[in-house]
């Protein structure tokens, strides 16, 4: 692939002053020298006295500079969790939450959940002497449902602030709320260097402290025609790098789980092709789904004589810092969430990433010496075809869990809540109708007792809805199982490359009629019979390690059912009962066959069973689905096949039994729609 140079990221760092990778060096300092050579090191007592005399203080920094694994060790040691007061640390993102707090852990000398914890969805690390919490912004949202005013914080540290999660920020307007009437307590900010002066607006202009970052400047290289195949672009380029340039590890950004592993696995293939033509290649995923041994491979310093190649999702574009990066890859693209509200509809797609988010990757590169960024793209698309910046979460997104939070909260009048940048009218107005579509609020907008249990569980409220609806139906165990299996989606069958038949074979003998849902319980029901045993995942290629989080998950579930008032039962093989609970849930996500395929129900939306689902062969009438992603067309995936009756029985309010009707039942062609096969 030919790349041509076309810019320079600015360093503040002389070329000429850099020092030699420095993972080996850094690994034979003691962790406190370390400590010491952070950017924020030097600003420590200036920070703290900033701390003291201000209630609300924006931190802006590079990343990389040590404000997340310091500055609340530095309140720490000043005495901010005397008399068992906690610091709260916030984080988009699961993996940054966990691998941080192991960080910061060591760093101290303490067991991870003892002193430092962490804590995020169906995960606690934490424990009574746990002081500085590191969570997901997702975490401490919740927090307000049991502590309104978290009276046992004496410091809220919003962190990765720029990064403008739909958890972040909605905790800025109750954390602004909060600080009013609890001068004591404060609130730290902190971000890369993008975006402060609107945080520091809005918190009433609270001051800005800046920390100096150290940045060796960037070469940047854009490819000279767009790549139709990124995927097999970025190996090639890896090789590329690889074989031509001098020493230096590579952080390569793709979108998703399924990418990183395919990237992987063609980078070790041809590596062991090559085999002693080439130097010793490592190659490392990091993604969110990772266990945390993995997770913690990445960063391992490089063998002498070796070189590192990282797969990333977006999360090492700021949360995470991984020494010795030399080189940066960045094809331009990450997966994003849209939302239409006005079909309803949220969508997961692959779109390219804003400039502001390519040029923190290209930042990677220069942390410890003058790095080299390869894009992708042509320049022109850089210019012409990128956004300026990322659009925060709040204006892409459904609302439905945040508004059925808030209104837990007892803030009614969501319209004039304090938003840094407010939702769109049309979400909002959806969110509240959804809500009362399932009945979680009432003709005045007023949470009502099942709004309140389904506030309870730590789930979307659709499949909160599902759980409660459970109880009607006599079938909690199942459901919980479906409920569990759902969280850890598609992540279920392992179809490694040698053994694609194989693979499909023992997916396809899971199934059951009715649909996916069924087809989850099965997988979890056998496993559960062969004593959650992981030679069992291996001989029927599902993967263990999603399995185990799916009874994590379900056992979390199962503990939360009393406090929402829904008994254990089993449905004993009745699965219109489980169909029906979920349907109960997810009435709003239906779609019926018509003469030119699948329609949503309400909003007449074209959209296609996803090929891998069980009914993708079957095509049944009625059917529901778990979600949408667009890929190359609408997909449904999760499907289950219902009854246009069953909508008519468990939303009465929201259907009519006109527009169940089938008017061309009758000439319905038996399929519709192109197999398997012809999909490929
Ligand atoms: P910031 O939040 O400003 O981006 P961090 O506090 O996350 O910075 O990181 C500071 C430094 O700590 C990084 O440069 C990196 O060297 C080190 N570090 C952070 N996490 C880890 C980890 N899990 N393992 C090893 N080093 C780490
Ligand atoms: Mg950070």
């Amino acid at each position: 692939i030919e790349f041509v140079r076309a810019a320079q990221l600015q360093g503040d760092e002389e070329p000429s002053s850099v020092p030699p990778p420095s993972a080996q060096a850094q690994q034979k300092e003691s962790i406190q020298a370390v400590r010491r050579s952070l950017p924020v090191f030097p600003f420590r007592e200036e920070l703290l006295a900033a701390i003291a005399s201000h209630q609300v203080l924006i931190i802006e920094g590079e990343t990389g500079s040590g404000k997340t694994t310091q500055i609340p060790q530095y309140l720490f040691e000043e005495g901010y969790t005397k008399k068992g007061m906690k610091i709260a640390c916030t984080q988009p993102r699961r993996v940054a939450a966990m691998s941080v707090a192991a960080r910061v852990a060591r760093e101290m000398g303490v067991k991870l959940g003892n002193e430092v914890g962490y804590s995020i969805r169906f995960e606690d690390c934490t424990s009574e002497r746990t002081v500085l919490r590191y969570m997901t912004d997702g975490m401490l949202l919740r927090e307000f449902l049991s502590e309104p005013d978290l009276a046992s914080y004496s410091v809220v540290m919003v962190d990765e602030a720029h990064e403008r999660t739909l958890h972040t920020d909605i905790l800025f307007g109750l954390i602004k709320d909060v600080a009013r009437f609890r001068p004591e307590l404060k609130v730290l900010v902190a971000s890369a260097t993008l975006d402060t002066a609107r945080f520091s607006t809005f918190f009433d202009d609270a001051p800005v402290f800046r920390i100096p970052g150290r940045r060796f400047p960037v070469d940047i290289f854009y490819t000279k025609a767009p790549e139709a195949d990124y995927l097999e672009a970025c190996v090639v380029s890896v090789l590329q790098i690889h074989v031509t340039q001098p020493p230096g590890d590579i952080l390569v950004f793709l979108t998703g789980q399924e990418e990183i592993e395919a990237a992987c696995e063609m980078l070790q293939d041809r590596c062991r092709r090559l085999g002693s033509k080439i130097r010793e290649l490592l190659v490392l995923p990091i993604y969110a789904n990772l266990p945390s041994d993995m997770q913690a491979r990445i960063f391992q310093p490089t063998p002498p004589g070796a070189r590192k190649v990282v797969v990333a999702t977006n999360i090492a574009e700021t949360s995470l810092t991984i020494e010795g990066i030399i080189y940066v890859l960045d094809p331009g693209f990450c997966k994003q969430k849209s939302y239409n509200p006005r079909t309803g509809m949220e969508s997961l797609t692959v779109t390219p990433c804003s400039k502001a988010s390519a040029n923190q990757r290209a930042g990677r590169a220069g942390r410890v010496a003058a790095g080299k960024c390869f894009r992708l793209y042509t320049a022109w698309a850089y210019q012409h075809e990128l956004e300026e910046t990322t659009v925060p979460e709040i204006q892409r997104t459904s609302l439905g869990n945040v508004v059925l939070l808030l209104k837990s909260l007892g803030i009614h009048d969501l319209m004039h809540f304090d938003f840094l940048d407010p939702p769109p009218y049309e979400t909002l107005l959806l969110a509240l109708e959804q809500l009362y579509a399932l009945g979680a609020l009432n003709h005045l907008g007023e949470l009502t007792t099942s709004g309140r249990k389904m506030a309870e569980l730590p789930v979307d409220p659709m499949l909160s809805k599902m759980i409660l609806a459970s109880e009607k139906y006599s079938c909690s165990e199942e459901i919980l199982t479906v409920a569990a299996m759902l969280s850890v989606n598609n992540s279920i069958f392992y179809r490694p490359k040698d053994k694609v038949v194989h693979a499909d074979n023992a997916r396809v003998n899971f199934f059951l009629p009715g649909g996916d849902h069924l087809v989850l319980l099965n997988v979890y029901t056998q496993w559960a019979e062969s004593g959650y045993s992981s030679q069992w995942c291996y001989e029927n290629f599902v993967q263990f390690r999603s399995m185990r989080r799916a009874r994590d998950v379900r056992e979390q579930l199962e503990g939360l059912l009393e406090r929402v008032e829904v008994g254990l039962t089993s449905c004993q093989g009745d699965y219109i009962r489980v169909r029906k609970a979920i349907t109960s849930g997810y009435f709003y996500h239906t779609a019926r066959l018509t003469r030119s395929g699948y329609r949503t129900v309400k909003q007449q939306q074209t959209v296609f069973i996803h090929p891998n689902s069980s009914l993708f062969e079957q095509q049944p009438r009625w059917l529901l689905y778990h979600e949408l992603v667009l890929t190359t067309k609408e997909f449904m995936r999760q499907v289950l096949e219902i009854e246009s009756s069953w909508l008519l029985e468990v939303a009465p309010h929201y259907y009519k039994a006109k527009e169940l009707e089938d008017p061309h039942a009758k000439k319905m062609p038996k399929k519709v729609g192109k197999t398997r096969e012809e999909l490929g």
